[in-house]
């Protein structure tokens, strides 16, 4: 059996317009690169974090905090080493810190023999997701370890059903270098909504399900709605109504905080659309002072992989 592994942790996009706190979908082109190694001395160290200023102390690291979980439950007979080469940067929306505590959980998994399946490693990835968010969730850490679409059916007990990827969708994403609190962003948030809200809401997230299911794009176009979250998140990304119109225009299916920002995605079908989408945000936010980042992924169906 291996004694080291390296692996590629995907960053990802959680809510996916209507679906807060439930739906998310994996990215392939972005994400964090994680050594685990075996180790004859017992417990978890982080002996390396490049790309960020990160704690090194276990337990004040995701990827930390979610190994120590999994270690405590399975007491193996031995201890890992994690490395952590992060090029997702902490608090952009797309599930920077899940990447950490989903990688060092299924890079420990791998070295044990895979004695756990995916909603346990989802488990423990929790964890150490609570670490970042202060309360556990999936909405990120399940895209990343299944892959494809998620849906959190239910987070305890923990309950995750992996959609299908209809085989041309592209993701864009805008990452605006701004910082957006968490805990500012969920403070936003109304306690109440009226029911015609939440019949809108939810019909918008069985269709965007059923047309994941039967690759109906046009279907997907129509669901990809958010009148819950975003009329209240959006006014702190700033333009974010300007990059929305722009994409739409030149054909983008639907676009959307990715996960309480202050990254914005977009979808499209077929990569041409993406990469048209992604010029089309680039000129938005060129207009304005403020630094930014964009990327076109394909939707990655396979989560963290081995390199
Ligand atoms: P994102 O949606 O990009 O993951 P979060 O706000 O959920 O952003 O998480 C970032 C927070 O988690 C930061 O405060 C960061 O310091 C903390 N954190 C702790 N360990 C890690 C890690 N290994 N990777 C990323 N963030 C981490």
């Amino acid at each position: 059996m291996k004694n080291e592994i390296k692996i590629f942790s995907p960053a990802t996009v959680a809510n996916v317009a209507c679906g807060f706190d439930v739906l998310g979908f994996c990215l392939d082109t972005i994400g964090d690169e994680m050594v685990v190694r075996k180790t004859q001395e017992k417990g978890i160290r982080i002996t390396k974090i490049e790309g960020y200023n990160l704690p090194y102390e276990a337990k004040k690291n995701v990827a930390g905090v979610s190994a120590l979980a999994m270690y405590n439950d399975l007491q193996p007979d031995c201890g890992f080493e994690i490395e952590i080469y992060k090029k997702i940067k902490p608090g952009s929306g797309i599930g920077s810190s899940s990447a950490s505590a989903a990688g060092s959980v299924f890079g420990m998994n791998e070295l044990l023999g895979k004695p756990l399946d995916k909603t346990k490693l989802t488990y423990y990835a929790m964890k150490g997701e609570a670490l970042a968010s202060q309360c556990e969730h999936a909405d990120n850490l399940a895209p990343a370890i299944f892959g494809g679409f998620t849906l959190v059916k239910s987070a305890c007990p923990l309950h995750v059903l992996e959609l299908p990827t209809p085989s041309d969708l592209y993701a864009t994403l805008i990452h605006p270098q701004i910082e957006i609190k968490t805990s500012e962003s969920r403070a936003l948030l109304p306690k109440d909504i009226s029911l015609q809200k939440a019949i809108t809401q939810w019909a918008n997230v069985g269709s965007l399900v059923h047309g994941l299911h039967t690759s109906n794009y046009e279907l997907i176009k129509d669901a990809l709605n958010d009148v819950v979250i975003e009329p209240y998140r959006k006014q702190l990304i700033p333009y974010f109504d300007n990059v929305k119109s722009a994409v739409l225009e030149v054909g983008a299916l639907g676009c959307a905080i990715s996960g309480s920002g202050p990254s914005i995605f977009a979808l499209s079908k077929s990569e041409a659309t993406a990469k048209t989408v992604q010029k089309a945000m680039y000129n938005t936010y060129s207009k304005t002072d403020i630094q930014f980042e964009t990327y076109v992924s394909k939707i990655n169906t396979e989560g963290i992989k081995i390199l």
